[in-house]
């Protein structure tokens, strides 16, 4: 049985592994699940989401 439920560490670990490669079905199925109730870890991938973006537009030049 797949834990759906994961710990706030263990989104922290996703939302970082998702900048470097893309996260298998069940990892996003996790994450989006946890997101859903977790506003500290929705507010941590806005920052991380953000940050990204920022990068690649520094990338481009
Ligand atoms: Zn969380």
């Amino acid at each position: 049985m797949i834990n759906l439920l994961r710990t706030c560490k263990d989104m922290h670990r996703l939302v970082a592994e998702s900048m470097d490669r893309k996260l298998g079905p069940v990892q996003r199925i996790q994450m989006r699940l946890h997101l859903s109730f977790c506003d500290a870890c929705t507010h941590f991938k806005e920052q991380m989401d953000w940050l990204r973006a920022a990068v690649r537009r520094f990338d481009d030049h």
